[in-house]
């Protein structure tokens, strides 16, 4: 049904598109906020890549546009592909874009275009087509303030960080020292970095407003510096979105999520079980997989441990030490790919070794659920310096992983009393969290403005 009848006179239904950035943690969020655009009225075209491209088999109520062309090498930084794909994309973009919008122009109105952040080029298209455009930014207040303070963290010497000063605070930017800012440790990446940082604030400004996957509850003096400082005028802290989309993100996995666990989870003892998994692209060395693994047999807790094929860099295939598997089999379960956000909500689970992926921690945070934090790369350092010091509801495991280390911090989080003290805390992050998320709540209201925003353009 294309039009819908108020007080006699007939209204075009509105469309929203939609462009997520394809990687698991970009994809997931711009899903959840489809899911809630959806659920109060819209249609929804979802563009996307060739790479990553989404299951649109388990969105039968969406329109799907692929863009060709990604040309996504399998190799290069994940700073090389974004760049790549957006130079790549450009041109299939805007003769499909074009084809929608002349298609629909005569049975609905297309609202706008949300895109990922770091898809300045789409953005700038769909302006030049005539399209209002919002930002979708998937990680944290932090984060984007971050990249908003770039210049200034290079000018006051912050950057690039020397190593005599990595546990430097960086005042601006409290609580984060010079060892969590955004940085790419590997040689020659530092140009690239900046590009993508200074493509993404642009990619804000030029549009109407920024919708970030963020609470109040959680981020209220970030959100309100880089509405402040940076003048921003309309930023939507609409998150965490996992927990407002009536969706859940099975659908938008893009490995198949063994819901076994969950059954071996119902035989587990409440809180007693520690999930653990590194996000979608976090690897380790054979080194180091061999004491994690080792870390988890020692600690004596059940756990339930993700391990992805690709886990293990440079194997198609980790290699479990030779009698790991049978020290473990009545205590530690070990699958693929899990259901996350269902793993996250089982009362069986009381802890979550994690990467610190903004989705991950956000997840953990939304159901009380205290982190042991490894952080890798990007926004995952700044990530875990937040759960350890603004919310206390984690710790960071530093330095070099090695098994006694681990299977004493694994205990710390799950049997000692620090660790009650994270739980109790993180039930108490989750209820102001939830809070928000209620009527008249700030996320709540954010959805309400992002909503009135896409019915009056
Ligand atoms: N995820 C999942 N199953 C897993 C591990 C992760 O479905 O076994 C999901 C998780 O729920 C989250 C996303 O993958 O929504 C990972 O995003 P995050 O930002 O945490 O990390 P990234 O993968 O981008 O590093």
């Amino acid at each position: 049904m294309s039009t819908t009848t108020t007080g006699g006179r007939r209204r075009r239904r509105r469309r929203v598109l939609v462009f997520p950035l394809p990687f698991q943690g970009h994809i997931n969020p711009m899903f959840e906020l489809a899911g809630v655009l959806h659920s109060r009225g819209f249609a929804i075209t979802v563009f996307h890549t060739h790479f990553n491209a989404p299951d649109a088999s388990r969105h039968p109520d969406y329109h799907f546009v692929p863009v060709p062309g990604d040309g996504t090498p399998a190799q290069g930084t994940l700073v090389d592909r974004i760049l790549d794909m957006n130079r790549a994309c450009e041109a299939p973009f805007r003769e499909r874009l074009a084809a929608v919008l002349e298609r629909r122009r005569e049975e609905e109105e297309v609202a706008g275009l949300v895109a990922d952040a770091h898809l300045l080029t789409m953005l700038d298209v769909a302006r030049g087509l005539g399209l209002p455009t919002l930002v979708l930014r998937t990680a944290s207040a932090a984060c984007f303030r971050c990249f908003l303070a770039y210049p200034m963290l290079y000018e006051k010497g912050y950057l690039p960080p020397q190593d005599s000063k990595l546990y430097m605070p960086v005042k601006e930017l409290a609580p984060l020292r010079v060892k969590d800012l955004y940085y790419s440790r590997r040689p020659g990446d530092d140009e690239m970095v900046r590009k993508l940082m200074s493509r993404a604030t642009q990619a804000v400004r030029n549009s109407s407003g920024l919708v970030i996957n963020t609470s109040d509850a959680l981020e209220a003096t970030e959100l309100e510096r880089i509405r402040n400082e940076h003048n921003i005028p309309m930023v939507l802290p609409v998150g965490p979105l996992h927990k407002v989309s009536s969706k859940t993100i099975g659908s938008s996995s893009l490995l198949n999520q063994d819901y076994g666990c969950i059954e071996w989870l119902e035989t587990q003892p409440l809180k007693s079980v520690l999930y653990v998994s590194f996000g979608s692209l976090a690897s380790m060395d054979s080194k180091e997989f061999l004491e994690v693994a080792w870390g988890l047999a020692n600690s004596g807790v059940p756990f339930l441990w993700v391990v992805r094929p690709d886990i293990v860099r440079g194997l198609d295939d980790p290699n479990f030490p030779n009698g790991f598997e049978v020290a473990v089999q009545d205590r530690g379960k070990l699958i693929q790919w899990a259901p996350q956000q269902e793993v996250l909500a089982h009362r069986a689970v009381g802890g979550f070794w994690t990467h610190n992926g903004w989705n991950s921690t956000l997840e953990s945070i939304g159901e009380g659920v205290p982190m042991l934090c490894r952080p890798q790369f990007a926004d995952q350092l700044m990530n875990a310096r937040y759960v350890e010091k603004t919310w206390g509801v984690g710790f960071e495991l530093e330095g070099v992983l090695e098994r006694g280390k681990i299977a004493k911090a694994i205990r710390k989080l799950m049997k000692e009393r620090e660790g009650d003290e994270m739980r109790e805390r993180a039930k108490e992050v989750k209820n102001r969290v939830d809070g928000c998320l209620e009527i008249g709540g700030s996320s709540h209201v954010a959805i309400d403005k992002l909503v009135n925003y896409l019915l009056s353009v």
